[in-house]
């Protein structure tokens, strides 16, 4: 069966559609920094107004942890939605409760809220599958049809995600739609040598993927936060960095497994270590196998790969016909840790052929360096999902909606 698209649904006029976003954009002291992801998501929201639709959106911002958390709330995102779309945009300030039941009641035709986050709520990412069905229930009492178009979630089994596409008629968003058309080119025959480059800091979701992932590429690059657990796997100290030691042993084997098959990992053979996590913070290039030698000692933290490691990786980026590339090589939101990943951008612009970048921070990191969107082949709003998308993994929220890999 194939992904059941908008025209599944046949004519929504008058009908009220909740349609699951993800508008979960970087925030710093409550102002957008990147509103991407808000942007990708007009296409499915003008075209559903245009069908006559009432339009409840929902997404999450940030991980909560199941409680409300004014941090998180998504106020700041209905605002710039208004903005975007030209139109206003109610927000509830609750989910399902009684806030959200009187926005929906209000909705006119054509109109569009927004309800609060939805992470909010336990039973949106609840281990339990009674938990978060009754969670869907709820949601879906708000609208007569389901448009999912979060592709950043779409490999996780959450309420909003998978059990509420089951309440109701659903179908995929136009965004989920394009991202798929993209990421099928990188698994359908991509072109050879084909590259993944991973950093970024959610570091045993990333560790994950990489045995799936090795015997589909030539070559994978390895920066960000998830390095010095390769580093320590081949017997190197890190100070203070990042590091996720129980899964030394799972790298090594992937180290033994990229041999044996004949597939390159590549390491960085230099990083900038800094006195504390700071955009202040002194720091110093290190070799490596050195980062505790500084004058930083054990206590040093490496925040960005060094710059003998962006220019060979810039090299074997270049050179690849096929690039993924998901997860900052550094701490790029201070200036002097963003080198790395301006360098690694830097080269994605120049490949000859198709360069994907990938991931909420990654995404945001390009456009803070100043690269535009067009100058890659293609900006995709999910890391994680894009990552699992690659490995050839079932993903819950796209099977929910009929979807089968070839
Ligand atoms: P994405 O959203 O693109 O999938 P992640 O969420 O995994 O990426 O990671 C993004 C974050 O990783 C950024 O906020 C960046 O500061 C952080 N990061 C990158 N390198 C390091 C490092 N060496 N130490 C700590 N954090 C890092
Ligand atoms: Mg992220």
């Amino acid at each position: 069966m194939a992904l059941r698209t908008l025209a599944s649904l046949g004519d929504l006029a008058g009908k009220t559609v909740i349609v699951r976003c993800d508008l979960n954009v970087p925030l710093k002291d409550g102002q957008i920094t990147d509103d991407g992801r808000i942007r990708a998501s007009l296409g499915t929201l003008n075209a559903l107004s245009s069908a006559g639709a009432k339009l409840v959106v929902i997404s999450h911002l940030g991980r909560p942890d199941g409680t409300p958390d004014a941090k998180y709330s998504l106020a700041p995102v209905a605002n710039r939605l208004s903005e975007l779309l030209g139109r206003p945009v109610t927000f509830a300030t609750d989910t399902v409760g009684d806030a959200a039941k009187a926005a929906v009641d209000a909705l006119g035709d054509g109109s569009v809220v927004l309800l609060e986050n939805l992470r909010f709520n336990a039973g949106e990412t609840s281990k339990d599958a009674p938990e978060r069905e009754s969670f869907a229930k709820k949601l879906a009492a708000f609208g007569d049809a389901f448009v999912s178009d979060g592709f950043g979630v779409v490999h996780r089994k959450q309420a909003s995600v998978y059990e509420l596409a089951e309440q109701l008629p659903s179908a995929a968003g136009l965004l989920i739609e394009a991202e798929l058309d993209v990421l099928e080119k990188l698994t359908v025959s991509p072109q050879k040598p084909y590259t993944v480059v991973l950093g970024g800091s959610k570091v045993s979701d990333k560790l994950d993927v990489i045995g799936a992932l090795l015997p589909r590429v030539n070559r994978l690059l390895v920066g960000g936060g998830m390095l010095f657990t390769f580093l320590v796997a081949q017997g190197y100290e890190v100070g203070g960095s990042l590091l996720e030691l129980d899964q030394v042993e799972t790298v090594r084997g992937y180290l033994a497994k990229a041999k044996e098959i004949g597939v390159e990992i590549v390491l960085p053979t230099d990083v900038v270590v800094a006195e504390k996590f700071g955009g202040d913070a002194r720091h110093v290039v290190a070799a490596a196998d050195a980062i505790e030698q500084t004058e930083f000692g054990k206590t040093g933290l490496g925040l960005d790969i060094g710059p003998d490691t962006s220019r060979n990786f810039a090299s074997i980026i270049e050179s690849s016909k096929t690039v993924f590339w998901n997860g900052p090589m550094g701490v790029f939101e201070l200036p002097p840790f963003a080198a790395g990943t301006y360098a690694i951008a830097e080269a994605l612009t120049r490949v000859d052929g198709l360069a994907v970048v990938g991931g909420g921070d990654s995404a945001a990191a390009v456009r803070e360096l100043g690269f535009s969107d067009d100058q890659f082949g293609h900006i995709s709003t999910g890391g994680g999902a894009s990552l699992e998308f690659l490995e050839g993994k079932k993903l819950p929220g796209l099977e929910v909606l009929g979807w089968q890999a070839q």
